[in-house]
């Protein structure tokens, strides 16, 4: 039974002040959404009667939704579980907590996490599942026919260094014969595309990783590389052949223009020049690299190779769903690196933060048809309600630093209406 939540009026009537670039101020206007798109974009008041829903109105905001580009669904349960490093927390918080979807608990939990993701406005995302493969399939199902988000997910693949119950050999891999899209027309843009998720290199054997790298041309890949010192120095020890960690994925074909990279702090040169020339995309997880203490990711070295950067929750090592939050770090991350540095550091001003988390992320995602206000762009917009104080020259600084679920007065996704606790 599709979800009742997901039963888009035949028209809704956007009315507000429309945040349609964030360097500059929101103009009074309102927004026709039909079959799922933005159809008419007006400046001024809007009409008193529509034949469709309205929402909003005259002190309202008007902005696009949010995109993760870095989120695992199973880890929603255990934000917060602070003081280890990386392989500890995996090994004594993640991995039991993934276990847990082996059991039953796959659905529901999804369910939960996509439903916790849409109260803080977050519209489309990409995220890990777990490596079960009948409970990732039905989450999958899921995704693609009931859930109003958009989503780029893959089960876990995995055949080392972690617990019997996620490495088992027929769960292990990502399956390269399933298709990669299963939802959406044929050459439009698909709401939920089913990726290839090495979990990272040191709970990967090069079998493996060759078996994902053939299924790699066709269809997104995510993973995680180079996010603590004590991982690098690992998969130094796993790999000694391989001249880096990114060339560890980079020898198996795995580095892609559809290729996620999550967290990429401690990379060298070589390797920011490997990633930049397969055109793949660092996923910078600010609050996820504190909470871990992983390290601070380099902006200014993404830019000086030209790599693209897209920016990622990753919860639950980081503790923010909401992705205002995660903009925000983002920009502390650069100050702190600015406090600790005798170099120049660009800092990223709350209107190129914002950018990333409405338009960068969707376009890096593969949306480039959603994360904005204009016409015939996804209809995937929220509707604030902030106090009349923020709205001057600082608002997006406002909206970052004083985030709140409670702004969002309504969620308009895909098009439709949608309520979070029903999700
Ligand atoms: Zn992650």
């Amino acid at each position: 039974m599709p979800d009742p939540s997901l039963q888009a009026p035949p028209s809704i009537l956007v009315a507000g002040r429309l945040l349609i670039d964030p360097e500059r101020a929101p103009e009074p206007g309102w927004i026709l959404v039909r079959d799922g798109r933005i159809e008419e974009i007006h400046s001024g008041d809007a009409p008193s009667e529509a034949p469709g829903l309205i929402v909003g109105g005259r002190d309202r905001l008007i902005c696009p939704a949010f995109t993760d580009a870095h989120c695992h669904l199973p880890q929603f349960p255990v934000i917060g579980a602070d003081g280890l490093g990386l392989l500890e927390w995996l090994e004594r918080v993640v991995y039991p907590a993934e276990g847990s979807w082996g059991r039953g608990g796959a659905l529901a939990g999804a369910r939960r996490a996509v439903g916790a993701m849409a109260r803080e406005g977050t519209a489309g995302f990409a995220a890990f599942l777990t490596s079960h493969a009948g409970p990732g399939a039905d989450v999958l199902s899921w995704l693609e026919q009931d859930s109003p988000m958009r989503a780029i997910a893959g089960r876990v693949a995995m055949d080392r260094n972690a617990p019997d119950d996620l490495i088992a050999s027929d769960r292990a891999g990502g399956d390269p014969d399933e298709p990669a899209d299963r939802a959406g027309d044929p050459g439009t843009e698909n709401r939920v595309r089913r990726s290839l998720n090495p979990r990272f290199a040191p709970a990967c054997t090069g079998p493996l990783l060759e078996k994902l790298g053939r299924g790699a041309a066709d269809r997104w890949v995510q993973t995680h590389l180079s996010e603590s010192v004590e991982e690098v120095e690992l998969v130094g020890a796993l790999f000694p052949d391989a001249p880096s960690y990114t060339e560890v994925y980079d020898e198996f074909g795995l580095l892609t223009p559809r290729t996620l990279l999550a967290h990429c702090v401690h990379l060298t040169d070589r390797e920011w020049a490997v990633v930049a020339r397969r055109d793949s995309i660092a996923v910078h997880c600010p609050t996820a690299n504190t909470f871990l203490r992983s390290g601070r990711f380099n902006l200014d070295k993404a830019r000086e190779f030209g790599v693209r950067v897209a920016l990622g929750s990753d919860v639950a090592a980081g503790a923010d769903i909401a992705m205002p939050r995660v903009a925000r770090a983002m920009i502390e991350t650069a100050k702190h690196r600015a406090m600790g540095s005798t170099e120049p550091v660009s800092i990223p001003t709350p209107a190129q933060a914002w950018d990333m988390i409405t338009r960068t992320n969707a376009q890096e995602l593969g949306w480039s048809g959603s994360g904005v206000i204009s016409r015939a762009a996804a209809a995937d917009l929220l509707v604030l309600r902030p106090p009349e104080s923020w709205f001057d020259e600082h608002l997006i600084g406002r909206l970052l630093y004083g985030w709140e679920s409670g702004l969002i007065e309504t969620r308009v996704f895909n098009g439709g209406i949608v309520r979070p606790d029903t999700i």
